[in-house]
């Protein structure tokens, strides 16, 4: 059984998180990718994150009519979690899956600074969501010469259409009370956002 986990901060949840995984799930034929909002992502400052229960709240809404698609609460108990810990714990929990790690290429850019990034590549396969800006030729460019190597032997590439939307700009929009595109996110995450004025 071919399992896909993928984290982030999901604040708010987007078409990004989501067009790109059911992408995935065709061409990788994965059984199941579940989604981990964290409590607090490593890379980001800690302050200004809409409270985790909130947002695993709009990552349920987005994902509910997709049935391969699930959320699971492992890294919103935790204070700082890193994905290599989730990793081994899925790994031991479920010895028998293949595990697909999903990350957008944005964030394969910045894997050397991953709490032992290199046993990422150990423990499951890593399959890189395309971004806009983010080609393959940017993240090695980008990259060690070690990691480069690794890089290219070992990750998969979805042939995603790269999407130009992020959570960033979202919460730009709702901070400022205007409008967001309907294709950016789901109708319901941005209903709830509002309701519970997450970003105003
Ligand atoms: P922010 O704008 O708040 O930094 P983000 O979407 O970049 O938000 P996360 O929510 O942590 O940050 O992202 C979760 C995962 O989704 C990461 O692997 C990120 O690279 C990926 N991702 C985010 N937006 C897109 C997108 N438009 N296309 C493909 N992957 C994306």
């Amino acid at each position: 059984m071919r399992l896909g986990l993928y984290g982030g901060s999901f604040d708010p949840i987007h078409c990004g998180h989501v067009t790109p995984v059911l992408e995935a799930v065709e061409q990788l034929e994965l059984e199941r990718v579940v989604y981990l909002p964290t409590a607090q992502p490593p890379h980001k400052p800690a302050t200004d994150f809409a409270p985790v229960a909130r947002r695993f709240a709009m990552v349920e809404l987005a994902v509910i009519d997709h049935d391969r698609l699930q959320v699971s609460d492992f890294e919103v108990a935790s204070g700082p979690s890193y994905t290599i810990d989730t990793l081994e714990h899925f790994a031991d929990q479920q010895p028998d899956a293949e595990l697909y790690l999903l990350i957008g290429s944005d964030s394969l850019a910045q894997i050397e600074s991953w709490c032992r990034w290199r046993q990422l590549f150990e423990v499951a396969r890593i399959a890189v969501l395309r971004r806009p800006g983010w080609t393959r030729e940017q993240v090695l460019a980008g990259v060690s010469a070690s990691a480069r190597v690794l890089i290219t032997a070992a990750v998969t590439w979805v042939d995603n259409e790269p999407l130009e939307i992020s959570a960033t700009e979202i919460r730009r929009r709702l901070r400022a009370g205007g409008p967001v595109p309907s294709d950016w996110a789901p109708a319901a995450v941005l209903q709830y956002a509002r309701k519970y004025s997450l970003y105003s």
